[in-house]
């Protein structure tokens, strides 16, 4: 079968690897000069199997409407003039409640802990290097508070069988991470998550992408999709740089601008962009920079150790389809980077970047069937696309190919929201 994927993300590149693989003729369509271009280009690089959580949680408008008015806030949200912006806001307080969550919760960790076989899978056969470490994650609470309401988090983790550790004594944090010696008996306590790896999602995704070419994937980059044209129940064609592109079947893996895209066929998919921040700064104090991610509980800012390079990521920002740095964003990553691994990397070289989560409002993704009969979503992935990538790129193939895939993935369809 012919199958044309819409986005050359990691989730578009993931699903077009897996067709592949099915043996379909595969050919990805994406309008910037390389894969990985847009939200896939410098996120915070955590495979965070461990740490899979949805945001719509019970107790988190409270925490939400706190933190609109503190500096260095993790949330912003600003009035993009959309009337959809406060309605997707609705639909994410309608799963904070607890039955909600737990729901939500098992869905993400589904994909997440299948994406984690999927990554062992393909690195036993490929061996692609992308500055991949599996050294976990190492959550660190500044305030007694923080520690108190990771209890709740801890009982979650553990009714899910992740592997934790809880510290008591903050000294033992230089165990995972030697760097913070200088800030442990400053901190409340930390919890660590063995499970979890780093790696850099470009890097991974361009190098997948070389592989999908020896499978025989076609890659039309710099191609700008202007319309899908249907007809009736199915997918007629795709226009793209004034030219019509046909197929058997069509994946729709635009990150965030899968729902104006589809919208234009008269789809409602329910996904809003969030956008966050990174800073990528090399290093040039080895033994003072981190050896894994650690995660800042306080302004839910990650850091995470790619070979000669540190990346600094996080903030949650809902103001439109903008990408224009804020500079304020800036000085929450410094102020961090610079408070707990100060003097381990050239801030003067480093890199601001910005992108658009693909958010649902229960965080869990679209992975399926649409109504149109030959078109299928890939999308909504939103904190966690790069950790839930293949799995989800292998669920969908799989589907598309008629293969009954390894996981449950009935409640991940689109449907859900119809
Ligand atoms: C600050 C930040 C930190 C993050 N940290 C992590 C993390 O640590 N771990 C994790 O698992 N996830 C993380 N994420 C989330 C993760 O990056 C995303 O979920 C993931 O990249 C989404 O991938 P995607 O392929 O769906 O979207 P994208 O990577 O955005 O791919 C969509 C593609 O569609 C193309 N496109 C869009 N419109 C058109 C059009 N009209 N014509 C042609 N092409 C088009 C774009 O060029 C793009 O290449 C983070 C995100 C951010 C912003």
């Amino acid at each position: 079968m012919k199958v044309l994927v819409l986005g050359a993300g990691v989730i578009g590149v993931s699903t077009a690897w897996y067709l592949a693989k099915n043996g379909h003729e595969v050919t990805v369509i994406d309008r910037a000069a390389s894969a990985a271009a847009e939200t896939s280009f410098a996120n915070a690089g955590q495979l965070s199997y461990g740490y899979t959580t949805p945001w719509a949680a019970p107790g988190m408008p409270k925490k939400a409407m706190k933190w609109l008015f503190k500096e260095h806030s993790p949330l912003i949200i600003r009035p993009d003039g959309s009337v959809y912006q406060w309605l997707w806001l609705w639909q994410m307080w309608r799963n904070c409640n607890a039955h909600a969550y737990t729901t939500n919760k098992e869905r993400m960790v589904r994909v997440s802990e299948y994406s984690r076989e999927m990554l062992s899978r393909l690195q036993a056969e490929e061996h692609i290097d992308f500055e991949g470490r599996q050294r976990g994650t190492l959550q660190i609470f500044r305030t007694d508070k923080e520690v108190a309401a990771s209890k709740k988090d801890i009982g979650v983790l553990q009714e899910y069988g992740v592997p934790l550790t809880v510290i008591d004594n903050p000294a033992q944090c230089t165990e995972y991470e030697p760097a913070l010696a200088h800030i442990a008996p400053r901190l409340a306590g930390a919890l660590y998550l063995s499970n979890d790896g780093t790696g850099d999602c470009r890097l991974f995704t361009e190098r997948l992408a070389e592989k999908c070419v020896g499978l025989g994937v076609r890659f039309l980059f710099q191609h700008t999709i202007n319309a899908i044209e249907t007809n009736g129940c199915r997918v007629r064609s795709v226009l793209a740089n004034g030219q019509r592109f046909e197929a058997d079947h069509y994946v729709c893996a635009l990150g965030s601008f899968s729902r104006p895209m589809l919208k234009t066929v008269g789809m409602n998919v329910p996904i809003y962009p969030v956008k966050g921040y990174s800073l990528t700064i090399p290093i040039h104090n080895e033994a003072a920079a981190p050896v894994s991610t650690v995660l800042d509980e306080t302004y839910k800012v990650a850091i995470t150790r790619f070979d000669r390079r540190i990346r600094v990521g996080g903030m949650a920002e809902l103001s439109g389809y903008r990408l224009q740095h804020h500079p304020k964003r800036k000085e929450t990553l410094d102020l961090v980077v610079n408070e707990l691994f100060p003097n381990s990397g050239q801030t003067e070289s480093a890199e601001f970047w910005s992108g658009l989560r693909p958010m649902t409002p229960d965080s869990a993704p679209l992975i399926g069937a649409t109504r149109f009969a030959n078109l299928s979503l890939n999308s909504g992935h939103g904190t966690l696309g790069w950790t839930m990538g293949l799995g989800a790129g292998k669920i969908l193939a799989d589907l598309i190919s008629g293969i009954q895939p390894e996981v449950v993935y009935g409640d991940l369809s689109p449907a859900r929201y119809v």
